[in-house]
């Protein structure tokens, strides 16, 4: 996960990573305002700051981490895992 374009594809918030998915568009200014399927995270939105990205975080892990759309969550999740994929500038 070393060029930017990876990067793209990880939620700010979460650091869930999707093969085919942009949350900010391929280049990385064009939020699409979807959900995230993990954190719920509209992007665009509740992603558009640091301050944003980092009080979205911490709330999401207080309430427990949880799956806004537990269909896509795979069996061996590792919440330590995936936040480990959060972009330095996004910590
Ligand atoms: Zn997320």
């Amino acid at each position: 996960m070393n060029n930017s374009k990876n990067k793209l594809k990880i939620c700010r918030v979460c650091g869930l990573y999707s093969e085919e998915y942009f949350p900010w568009g391929e280049d990385g200014e064009s939020p699409t305002y979807d959900f995230c399927f993990c954190c719920g995270v509209e992007f665009g939105y509740g992603d558009a700051t640091l301050e944003g990205v980092k009080s979205w975080r911490k709330k999401w892990i207080e309430s427990g981490a949880k799956w806004h759309d537990p269909e896509y969550k795979t069996e061996n999740w590792s919440l330590e895992e995936q936040l480990k994929n959060i972009p330095e500038e996004y910590r």
